[in-house]
């Protein structure tokens, strides 16, 4: 048998699946499905706007605010500049 096609075959599987890896990643980071009507935080209520403006929100303003101050990690980053920076 030629062991070297089914060699080939992983290699393309492993590539696959870590990309699916990256999209159900960057999808779990997404805001989306239930916002929170209370901070996660500190439990403070979250204005009716800033729902709306947010779907999926969990924090209040300053909690939100505090932890992009917080976080240098290029998640926080890639969140914010989603809208063009996803393709490069
Ligand atoms: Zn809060």
């Amino acid at each position: 048998m030629a062991g070297g096609w089914t060699r080939d075959g992983n290699v393309q599987d492993q590539i696959d699946a870590s990309v699916e890896d990256a999209v159900k990643l960057a999808r779990s980071r997404l805001p989306g499905g239930e916002g929170l009507t209370h901070c996660e935080q500190c439990d403070d209520l979250i204005p009716e706007p800033r729902r709306t403006a947010i779907p999926g929100v969990r924090l209040c303003v300053s909690c939100q605010a505090e932890m992009e101050k917080r976080e240098t990690t290029p998640t926080g980053y890639n969140r914010r500049g989603s809208k063009d920076s996803q393709l490069k």
